[in-house]
């Protein structure tokens, strides 16, 4: 079995965590090696606290994901919410993919609300056929051959709704992934409940079991209601196996970078 590089590029500190944590789990239980990179420092992140004491703060949460899980999380140094598709951000971009070498990158869109994630989707794309051309960023050897690149799902519809060309179960592995989005605890607990006005009360300080359960509900409940408006596309991934499967994530391949056919999607994703 090759050993695969995956590379998953957000645009805040726990983007890779709620649209590929559950993959990212699989390929590291399988032997692969599993980076996120944050291309921003998370620090518009809080109602109360933002600023360089946040991206501090978010600095322990990414590190907290490594300590239990074993995924390489990098968080780049840029300020939250400033994120723009131009040169340096690109060279800074195709510096770190390169030293990663991954087999593949899974990525935002680059249609979305956030203009963080927008271009981060943008500055993936930009990077996706000069990372092979020697004279750009010449200080970091090139690979032979451009990595793949996959989008993360989302619900935009314009210009096109998201079409997953394949869907990863993730059922055996959701408390592991909840346990990941516990590590973001000034995300899940703290701005995210204030952002989007979520009714009642949080579980912060409630033992872990409570906390995973209160995260399922939200999270789960997202990666559940993507395994029934995907259904199509993990049948065709496991077979009739596929109508069974509760929770899962799915990704598209992207028309730049490297393309492949069925059987190298399965090389790609081996499970
Ligand atoms: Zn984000």
């Amino acid at each position: 079995m090759k050993k695969l590089n995956v590379m998953v590029i957000g645009a805040h500190p726990d983007d890779c965590d709620i649209k590929a944590g559950g993959t990212a789990l699989k390929y590291l239980a399988a032997g692969h090696r599993v980076m996120f990179l944050s291309m921003t420092d998370g620090s518009m992140g809080h109602h109360l606290t933002p600023g360089v004491e946040m991206a501090a703060r978010r600095f322990g949460e990414i590190r907290a994901v490594t300590e239990l899980t074993g995924i390489e999380y990098k968080m780049l140094n840029i300020p939250d919410g400033s994120l723009t598709a131009d040169l340096m951000y690109r060279e800074m971009l195709m510096r770190e993919i390169r030293v990663f070498k991954p087999d593949l990158i899974i990525t935002h869109r680059p249609n979305d609300y956030h203009p963080d994630h927008r271009n981060t989707g943008q500055l993936v794309m930009d990077c996706s056929y000069l990372i092979i051309v020697p004279g750009v960023v010449p200080d970091v050897p090139p690979p032979r051959q451009a990595p793949c690149i996959f989008y993360m799902s989302d619900n935009f519809t314009f210009p096109g709704p998201f079409a997953p060309h394949t869907a990863i179960g993730i059922d055996e592995v959701l408390e592991a992934k909840m346990a990941i989005l516990d590590c973001h605890v000034s995300q899940v607990y703290e701005w995210l409940p204030w952002a989007d006005n979520y009714p009642g009360k949080v579980p912060l300080g409630e033992d872990k079991k409570s906390r995973l359960e209160w995260l399922a509900g939200i999270y789960g409940a997202d990666d559940a209601r993507a395994a029934e408006l995907y259904r199509n596309a993990l049948v065709e991934w496991y077979g009739e196996k596929g109508r069974d499967v509760r929770h899962c994530e799915a990704f598209a391949l992207c028309e730049y970078g490297r393309q492949t056919d069925r059987e190298g999607l399965h090389e790609l994703f081996p499970f």
